[in-house]
């Protein structure tokens, strides 16, 4: 791609933050030709194992792929990431269920948060134009002067830049910055759950201990553990609760007879001094869902990922809709490039982009909050089941007009928002569906019980009599 090339004396673009959503924003930046310093606080995860990110593995699905696609990162992507093809429902008695994400055999890959962002780190490396500092920490930002003060282990460094990407994560420091100067709406909003990272072991053959192409789910109605794959043939758990049940649990004893009832099928599979161990020592993280409205401040600033709209992880959407905002940014580019290069599309671009994504920002902070219900809840449930039989007839029946929620969110683009309008519709449809075939589905029995009933009170005389009287 062309058209970006910085003017003004060459002065870069500044990334700031190098996660997931930076190092990518900084790489489709590069290929348009800009120049660009990426920002990131911590030192460099590639050679430190001092690393503690917020998730070890993440499941990534159809947006995040084209994201990735678009810079020539997604086969080696996959390449380390696991397909996991549909739900596993683990019930109390042990007893373990499949329900497939897509009828058409679709997938949502686990992947390793670390190795993903440290092969984004790698590309951004690679390409001339990105120059990567590793901890410069973004204290605050002149955004009139364009001018970015920074600690650094040498002490403080200002720096001028021509425009600033702010992907700094849920607190990020560039929307505050961005709210200090401007009208930005901002709203955040903790759930009273939070979560535990454990782990699962090979079993003693040194192989999964559990099916390892699905996403297992131990819905308990107030709370939920899930478990996705890794290649190393372990799983990572994770425990959501709310705090007070957390608390609740303070001695091994506790913890023990809490699995027992709860997970008793998980305890032999994780072991009991592992499960002690983790438990005790992993954290126990809070979940924050952040809304912010725009997205932008003209020709200086944008916001993508998290610092623009984190959610709740249940529908593992976050990583996903950040990769996408570059995606989306960068579609909102290629339209104003065509009328010439230079740090003025920057501008133009931010603002469609803003206007495009807010809305999406908002739609999937609200299914994501939906799914957790669904997750620890309905998918325990006949009526879920039932409904999610018709929906995959329905998208059978009605392919391009008809698409189940889920399907529309992990394995299309559809902007979320649009998402939301057309779940709604189809929830119409899918009533009626229902009612029609329970109207259809009552008369037929009743028909039938009413003609067993005829026929079991006539007698064979009765028969031939009637036989008589008709013909
Ligand atoms: P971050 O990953 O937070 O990265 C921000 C970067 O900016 C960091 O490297 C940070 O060090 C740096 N930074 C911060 N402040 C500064 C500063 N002042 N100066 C310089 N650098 C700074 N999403 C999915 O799509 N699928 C999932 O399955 C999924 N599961 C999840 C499970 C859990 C438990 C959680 C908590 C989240 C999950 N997510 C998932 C969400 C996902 O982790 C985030 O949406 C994603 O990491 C956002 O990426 P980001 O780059 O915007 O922000």
């Amino acid at each position: 791609a062309t058209g970006g090339e910085n003017k003004d004396g060459d002065i870069p673009l500044a990334v700031v933050g190098g996660g997931l959503v930076g190092s990518l924003q900084a790489l489709y930046l590069a290929r348009r030709g800009y120049k660009v310093l990426l920002f990131e606080s911590r030192d460099d995860i590639r050679k430190s194992d001092s690393w503690v990110g917020r998730s070890i593995n993440l499941a990534l699905s159809f947006r995040g792929r084209e994201a990735l696609r678009a810079v020539g990162c997604e086969e080696e992507a996959l390449s380390f990431a696991i397909p996991m093809y549909g739900r596993m429902i683990h019930s109390l008695n042990g007893k373990m269920s499949s329900q497939a994400y897509s009828a058409e055999g679709k997938a949502i890959y686990s992947i390793d948060r670390l190795k993903l962002n440290q092969l984004l780190l790698n590309s951004a490396e690679a390409h001339p134009n990105i120059t990567l500092c590793f901890e410069h920490k973004l204290l605050r930002a002149d955004l009139g002067k364009q001018s970015l003060t920074f600690k650094n282990p040498e002490g403080e460094k200002e720096v001028s830049v021509g425009f600033t990407f702010g992907c700094d994560g849920a607190f990020s420091t560039v929307r505050r910055q961005l709210m200090r100067w401007d009208r930005l709406n901002y709203s955040q909003e903790y759930i009273q759950h939070g979560y535990k990272e454990l782990h699962m072991p090979p079993d003693s053959q040194g192989e999964y201990a559990m099916p390892p192409n699905y996403l297992h789910i131990w819905p308990r109605q107030e709370f939920m553990m899930i478990a996705l794959p890794n290649p190393d043939q372990t799983f990572t758990l994770t425990l959501f609760m709310p705090f007070k049940v957390f608390d609740s649990i303070e001695t091994e004893e506790d913890l023990l007879s809490f699995f027992m009832k709860h997970f008793p099928d998980s305890i032999e599979k994780i072991g009991g001094d592992r499960l002690v161990e983790d438990y005790f020592k992993n954290p126990t993280g809070s979940l924050v869902s952040i809304k912010c409205y725009p997205y932008y401040l003209n020709c200086s600033t944008v916001l993508l990922g998290d610092a623009a709209h984190a959610v709740v992880p249940f529908y593992g959407q976050g990583m996903n809709a950040g990769m996408e905002d570059c995606l989306v940014f960068d579609e909102c580019l290629e339209n104003v490039t065509k009328s010439g290069g230079g740090l003025e599309n920057l501008g133009s671009a931010a603002k469609s982009y803003s206007e495009m994504r807010w809305r999406d920002g908002h739609a999937i902070a609200e299914l994501s909050m939906y799914n957790y219900i669904e997750m620890r809840s309905h998918v325990n449930s006949r009526l879920y089941l039932i409904r999610k039989s018709i929906d995959d007839i329905l998208f059978f029946l009605f392919r391009r007009s008809f698409i189940p929620l889920y399907s529309m969110v992990a394995f299309t683009r559809i902007p979320y928002h649009e998402v939301i309008k057309r779940s709604n519709r189809q929830k119409v449809l899918v009533n009626r569906f229902m009612y029609v075939s329970g109207v259809i589905l009552i008369g037929g029995i009743g028909g039938f019980l009413a003609l067993r009933i005829l026929i079991s009170h006539l007698s064979l005389s009765s028969y031939i009599y009637l036989f008589r009287k008709l013909s």
